[in-house]
């Protein structure tokens, strides 16, 4: 090959192929420019492209920060504080210089809120389970994890990047299934049960007690996923397995920092043996640098006020039934979950969408279009996370726009339908 030829690498093409396909689909991702004004959560700046003028405000219905706990003044001030004291990175992985008397505080804060031994930061949710559990599972020969089948990417994402383990999904939240599935598998096996507590897209809640009881029958360890439960259920906020006095038959429970508690980091506790393997073999625990302190600060100003002050649960739950008794009294339908999760079912995607952007447009309201792959297709719908400082008349106006918008987009699609028949 003369040094004047040039190769071209297929790539690009492959991307432009791949990008058309996905907006052919309807899954094109566009994401809604928002500013979080932090001194009127639940409102934001719609800060449409460059412009001089500031963008007007919505009220958003679909945050994960439940508690509104990233706004609150002393964990904004903690955050600040630590800027000024430690500077605004870590400087290092927690191996080399990066682990802080902030760090270990708040690993012990977890470890305390849960009830275990042990606890370990990780950089976010995502990295906690996809490193612990592939770690775990590539730790000894032969290990079969049964899995959830509604189970998050990350944890997904860990099972099955764990050579040599073997993955056996049972159906969502279904115990006979999953305990076929144990007494099918060998019984020297290595074994994990790998859930969630609330699944944060149908909002329903798995029996942990149960789950466990099996897990002990079969000899298996038990990974709980408590992302979307941490700081709401239980008496400090330990998620489902504290509300359900059930925290100690949990071998290794899974947080996050950035949804209840507001601020950002992921985290596993478990015994001290788990965890000091994990500190020691986990890739993704071990070669990325710390969090930085103004985060770990302000995390733990925020699992300390979480844990001692439960108004903000009741608040939070308060909130989530006036916001059903609305809906129900204006006849807008709604998955009637046992969470702090509303989600109202639209059916299709392009109407999912429309309304959603309608609801932006001629509302000011935001509500996150949920559509394949995330839920099956025909269950598309808006994910509605009501909190503590959605007022009455936030309620009214989102419960008005849905029965508006519901009924007007559904007529639309009829008679649609009849023209192209006609
Ligand atoms: C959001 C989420 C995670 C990831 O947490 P991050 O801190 O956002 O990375 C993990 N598990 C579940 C179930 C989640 O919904």
């Amino acid at each position: 090959m003369s040094s004047s030829q040039i190769v071209r690498n297929p790539f690009a093409a492959f991307c432009r192929k791949a990008l058309a396909d996905i907006q052919a689909q309807g899954r094109y991702r566009r994401f809604t420019p928002l500013a979080r004004r932090a001194d009127a959560y639940p409102t934001y700046e719609y800060t449409h492209a460059p412009r001089a003028e500031p963008g007007p405000d919505v009220t958003v219905w679909s945050a994960n920060d439940y508690l509104g706990m990233g706004v609150e003044p002393e964990v904004q001030e903690a955050a600040i504080a630590a800027i000024r004291a430690h500077g605004a990175g870590a400087g290092g992985t927690r191996n080399i210089a990066g682990t802080s008397p902030l760090h270990a505080a708040l690993e012990a804060e977890l470890a305390a809120l849960h009830g275990k031994e042990a606890g370990l930061l990780f950089v976010s949710g995502y990295v906690s389970n996809q490193a612990s559990l592939q770690t775990i599972l590539t730790s000894m020969p032969g290990w079969i994890c049964f899995s959830d089948r509604q189970n998050h990417a990350s944890m997904i994402a860990g099972i099955k990047g764990a050579r040599g383990a073997t993955c056996v999904i049972y159906e969502h939240n279904d115990l006979a299934d999953l305990e076929a599935k144990l007494a099918a598998a060998p019984v020297d096996a290595p074994k994990m049960i790998a859930f969630e507590s609330v699944y944060s897209m149908d909002g329903d809640i798995a029996d942990i007690a149960a789950t466990c009881a099996l897990a002990r029958r079969y000899g298996a360890l038990t990974y709980l996923d408590e992302v979307h439960a941490v700081g709401l259920y239980g008496a400090e906020g330990g998620g489902v397995s504290q509300r359900d006095g059930v925290a100690d038959q949990v071998d290794i429970i899974e947080g996050t920092l950035a949804k209840g508690f507001g601020v950002h980091g992921g985290y596993v506790t478990a015994s001290s043996e788990i965890v000091d393997y994990l500190r020691s073999a986990a890739s993704g625990f071990i070669f990325t640098t710390a969090l930085p302190p103004a985060v770990v600060a302000a995390a733990l100003e925020s699992v300390r006020l979480v844990r001692r002050q439960p108004w903000r649960r009741e608040r939070l739950f308060e909130r989530v039934a006036t916001f059903r008794a609305k809906l129900d009294a204006a006849g807008v339908p709604f998955m009637d979950t046992p969470s702090h999760i509303v989600p109202i079912p639209v059916g299709n995607a392009e109407r999912c969408m429309r309304i959603s952007r309608r609801l932006l447009d001629e509302y000011r309201l935001y509500a996150t279009p949920i559509n394949y792959p995330t839920v099956p297709r025909g269950t598309e719908r808006l994910r509605l996370t009501p909190g503590p400082f959605h007022t009455d008349a936030m309620m009214d106006d989102m419960v008005s726009a849905l029965r508006t918008l519901l009924r007007e987009e559904s007529l639309d699609e009829q008679s649609g339908a009849t023209s192209r028949a006609a």
